[in-house]
């Protein structure tokens, strides 16, 4: 495909062969390129992001030249799968597919410290798991994922319900109560005790790319950080320790997924499985001093920050995290050894 088809257009398109990517992300706005260069994931313990799908792609590198890297050239592939638009600008891909799946969703609240200890068997079991963590309450979201067997009915959701859920809570009244938290940011514990409380069970089926993605109209500021799987109890626990004694009042669920390791040289599932923690901040709060602190966090678990996300890491901190960075500033300095595709944060991440 073409590197700039947007995802949801690449989806309907895969569609209409009998074919779709086998996992995405949250929404589905993003360029093929855009997503993969910034290593975007979506979450199952046995599947990796969506760049480990590419198996060839067409890079204009900054002499001018065209070049086609597949897996002939395995190392190159695995620098230019997350490149962060560092060593060329991709102009088509080629990446894996599969048969068309429906997906039946299952959704419901749980207890935060439950939750946790069921993960392992729950992502064992289940194709997609993820969990929303209300701050301020020990309550979660638990949303789970998988394909439709050939002989069961499918059950749509109730376009009612799609209006209520997706479109009213989760981006109508979410953004209003959001914008006015921003200024009655005392009011944050009680209303997440509430949310939490809102949020029903519900099941339905959907073609997988209408399951996996989801309409986000409200606006936020986001830091996502990888940690190995076996970091996550322990992440969260600094997490939830830092946001009840700091003073900070968050609004917005953490969102807890996870995703299998590849061999991308950025990727954040670089020979390692992964779970990731999502924080956000409404777009009219200053998201500094708690992604900051998130950061802080992170980082020391082995923290490996989302490329395309809020985070302040600089090239030899990253160095330390990502066991090919030096690989990718060297092939860098080949192809692109008078920076024609530098910008500041490039620069901060790769080098100058
Ligand atoms: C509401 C929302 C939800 C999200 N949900 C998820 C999620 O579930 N999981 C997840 O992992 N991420 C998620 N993200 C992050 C997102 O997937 C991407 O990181 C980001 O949006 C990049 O895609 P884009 O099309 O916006 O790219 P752009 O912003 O256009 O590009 C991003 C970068 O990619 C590179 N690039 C773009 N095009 C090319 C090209 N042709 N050649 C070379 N390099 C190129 C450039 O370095 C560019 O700076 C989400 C973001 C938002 C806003």
């Amino acid at each position: 495909m073409r590197a700039g088809t947007p995802l949801h257009a690449l989806t309907r398109a895969l569609a209409e062969h009998g074919l779709a990517l086998p996992n995405l992300g949250d929404i589905d706005r993003q360029t093929v390129a855009g997503a993969t260069a910034t290593g975007t994931h979506g979450t199952g313990a046995a599947l990796p992001g969506l760049s480990a799908g590419i198996t060839g792609l067409r890079l204009a590198t900054p002499d001018g030249r065209l070049r086609w890297i597949d897996e002939v050239q395995p190392d190159l592939l695995a620098a230019a799968q997350v490149s962060l638009g560092a060593l060329g600008v991709v102009t088509e891909l080629e990446l894996a597919v599969v048969p068309t799946f429906v997906l039946r969703a299952t959704e419901g609240p749980d207890r935060l410290d439950r939750a946790l200890a069921d993960l392992d068997e729950l992502a064992a079991s289940h194709r997609h798991v993820e969990l929303y963590w209300f701050p301020h309450t020990d309550r979660v979201q638990v949303k789970i994922n998988d394909p439709l067997a050939p002989d069961e009915a499918p059950e749509p959701l109730p376009r009612w319900r799609y209006l209520l859920d997706d479109e009213l809570l989760s981006n109508g009244v979410f953004g209003a109560l959001n914008a006015g938290l921003s200024r009655a940011q005392l009011l944050i514990p009680s209303v997440n005790q509430l949310s939490a409380r809102a949020l029903t069970a519900r099941t339905y089926t959907g073609p997988s790319h209408e399951v996996f993605c989801a309409p986000r109209r409200v606006r936020f500021h986001e830091s996502e950080w990888a940690v190995p799987r076996e970091a996550l109890g322990e992440a969260l626990t600094r997490l939830r320790r830092w946001i009840e004694t700091s003073g900070e009042r968050v609004s917005f669920p953490v969102e807890i997924r996870l995703a299998a390791a590849d061999d991308a040289w950025l990727s954040t599932g670089y020979q390692r499985e992964n779970a990731y923690l999502a924080c956000h901040h409404h777009v009219a709060r200053d998201p500094a001093r708690y992604l900051g602190a998130v950061q802080q966090i992170m980082a020391p678990l082995q923290g490996r920050p989302h490329w395309g996300k809020v985070h302040t890491l600089t090239a030899d901190e990253l160095a330390e995290r990502y066991p090919r960075h030096g690989d990718v500033v060297a092939l860098r300095d080949r192809l692109d050894p008078d920076r024609v595709l530098s910008n500041p944060y490039l620069e901060r991440v790769l080098g100058p």
